[in-house]
């Protein structure tokens, strides 16, 4: 087995006997690790399993999921080209937003997941994936669509945030704009992996300001998203908080 492969699988086999979070193993049907190609240079990383991930054990294959298959499909790439996560592995119950200390709890699976997987390109997917890795409380409204070198655990890669797919669903004008946005990924992952910050140690996730101008910012522990926002629904129809 190749050796993203290895550390891909020992990882999930940790993640799946996963205890930190009491309400979410009393909740959940199974851990939703996350999946797809384990050396893809193109990563997403979304909220948390809804229902249909909860009880099928894949990510993205509810509603959103066929949106996001779409979407790839609009810049000619397929799905198991990917490697598809969350900032959550365990579906929180009633789809209520994911707290600060599961968000805690859960960071250093997905911290080890970027460093196996090593891809070129992370997109974070909504708000509560691009807060985490950005290490701030910018919203997706006001930074979709703009690249940035980001640090995770050991790895440079762009962080690419964009809309969640669930708020496509939910008001229509996003969709023009994710598909925008997804319009520009074959581009950058054209570029390769960006150098690695200098000033970025290991295990710190910080954004650098190569692109922006603005100081990097610590990530220890992680920005719980803060702001209020419209309701969605899921695909068991149950409201889900903070898409925009
Ligand atoms: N399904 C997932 O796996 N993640 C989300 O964020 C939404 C739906």
């Amino acid at each position: 087995m190749a050796k993203a492969a290895t550390g891909e699988a020992l990882l999930r086999a940790q993640a799946e006997g996963c205890k930190r979070c009491p309400q979410l193993v009393a909740s959940r049907s199974q851990v939703v690790f996350g999946g797809g190609a384990v050396e893809a240079d193109l990563m997403f990383v979304g909220e948390a399993p809804g229902a249909t991930e909860d009880r099928e054990g894949v990510p993205f294959v509810g509603a959103s999921g066929k949106l996001l298959d779409e979407l790839l499909a609009g810049i000619g790439i397929d799905r198991s080209q990917v490697y598809i996560a969350n900032v959550l592995k365990c579906r929180p119950p009633d789809n209520r937003d994911p707290r600060p200390d599961e968000i805690a709890n859960c960071f250093e699976y997905l911290e080890r997941q970027v460093e196996v997987i090593a891809p070129v390109v992370v997109v974070t997917l909504g708000n509560f994936a691009t807060k985490l890795l950005r290490g701030d409380d910018t919203g997706i409204t006001e930074i979709h669509g703009q690249v940035e070198v980001c640090t995770v655990g050991t790895r440079a890669l762009w962080l690419y945030p964009v809309f969640h797919p669930a708020a496509a669903l939910y008001r229509r004008p996003n969709l023009e704009l994710l598909r925008a946005d997804f319009s520009q990924l074959p581009a950058l992952i054209e570029r390769g992996a960006p150098e690695r910050a200098p000033f970025s140690p290991a295990s710190d996730t910080r954004r650098e300001s190569a692109e922006k101008g603005a100081p990097p910012a610590p990530l220890s522990p992680p920005a719980p998203p803060t702001s209020p926002a419209p309701e969605r629904t899921d695909d068991d129809g149950k409201p889900q908080l903070d898409l925009f």
